[in-house]
């Protein structure tokens, strides 16, 4: 029986006052005020221009990626250790995903690793920003204009997580975000596509309505799609958004007494890229090895607590299969374990969770020679 869940959204604020309200008026589909009034402090908190709402995180990418242009015959570097929407969003748009490394120690996209892969049909670089840490932004900044390439940010995991006194998303030509049930704020389903540059902008608003025409009424003039969030999820992501400070500010507790408690442990945790200042979406540590990252697993279970593995490097599953090897993506996968990490986990519990760990990944002294 889990007792604690990895994650657990809380909706005690406004979120009921809201949503009632949009059932009240029968506003309840994809027009009403909140839609309005969530991107626009979505876009204010961000410190971005625009902010396009969208129904999830996945499809956000997918009009990211087609505003952009991207298609056929271009290839876009994505790290292969990255949650599977930010892959699928680039085959959607038919073009081709190369996978990249990841760094050992933030676990972000290896720009190294990335540079090696440009080729002549590279036409972007997707970053996709951890567990609430952040990618080298100006490395990546850096690169682009030197190859002309086009840069977007995967911000799913990343709500609130700043870098050089700016907050992820700002950096590239585009940017997106989720508000899915174990996201940092969630609207239950829900995305937000950010930019700087108005007419991109309006082009993702274009393809996310059906590709409506500006001035004649049900009159399509490209091939759009409907993507577009509900009033009702708005509401929620409104009310989330008047808490989010305190939101993250407990999150950046139980991240420090996770990393204070497992000190001198035989576990390593995400380290902070130069400038960063992490949203701790999700703690997550690595075993020694994947036997014991296992063995920790079965023992939280058995104390009833939830984990999470971290992700399987996307280039080892089924349809994007190669032999690549991506020596760090697959470690992190082998030995990476997200702990709960929602912000109203009571601390008795994270010293809890950090006694099993303690258990299992601190070696023994060794024992007596058999003399
Ligand atoms: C959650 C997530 C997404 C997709 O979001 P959905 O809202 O679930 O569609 C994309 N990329 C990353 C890295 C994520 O963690």
């Amino acid at each position: 029986m889990i007792r604690i869940p990895v994650y657990q959204p809380d909706l005690s604020g406004n979120e009921r006052r809201y949503v009632l309200e949009c059932l009240e008026s029968t506003w309840v589909s994809s027009k009403g005020h909140f839609i309005q009034d969530f991107e626009a402090t979505f876009a204010k908190f961000v410190g971005a221009p625009h902010a396009s709402s969208a129904c999830n995180g996945t499809v956000a990418l997918h009009l990211a990626l087609l505003a952009l242009g991207i298609g056929p015959g271009d290839e876009v570097l994505v790290p292969s250790f990255t949650y599977v929407a930010s892959v699928n969003a680039i085959q959607y748009v038919g073009a081709t995903p190369v996978f990249c490394d990841s760094l050992p120690d933030t676990w972000q996209l290896d720009p190294a690793d990335v540079e090696r892969r440009i080729t002549s049909r590279t036409r972007a670089i997707m970053a996709v920003h951890l567990y609430g840490g952040a990618c080298d932004m100006p490395r990546y900044v850096e690169l682009c204009e030197r190859h002309s390439l086009k840069l977007v940010e995967d911000c799913a995991e990343a709500i609130g997580t700043r870098l050089n006194d700016r907050h992820v998303g700002t950096f590239g030509d585009i940017a997106t975000f989720s508000f899915f049930g174990n996201k940092t704020i969630t609207t239950g389903e829900g995305g937000m596509v950010v930019c700087n540059d108005h007419e991109l902008n309006a082009r993702v608003r274009h393809l996310r309505g059906q590709g409506l025409a500006e001035n004649r009424e049900y009159w399509h003039d490209i091939i759009g799609y409907n993507y577009r969030m509900t009033n009702i999820c708005a509401a929620m992501g409104l009310a989330q958004l008047e808490r989010i400070d305190d939101i993250l500010l407990r999150k950046s507790n139980l991240a420090s007494a996770y990393h204070s408690l497992l000190k001198g442990c035989n576990v390593s945790l995400q380290e902070a890229t130069k400038g960063e200042i992490s949203s701790h979406w999700m703690v997550t540590v690595l075993a020694p090895d994947k036997n014991q990252r296992d063995r920790v697993r079965a023992a939280l279970r058995e104390h009833g607590i939830e984990t999470r593995p971290a992700f399987h490097p996307v280039h080892t599953m089924p349809m994007y299969f190669t032999e690549a090897q991506l020596p760090v993506a697959q470690d992190l996968g082998a030995r990476g374990i997200n702990l709960p990490s929602w912000h109203n986990l009571p601390m008795r519990e994270v010293e809890n969770i950090c006694k099993v760990i303690i258990d299992i990944c601190t070696p023994t002294a060794p024992a007596d020679s058999m003399s």
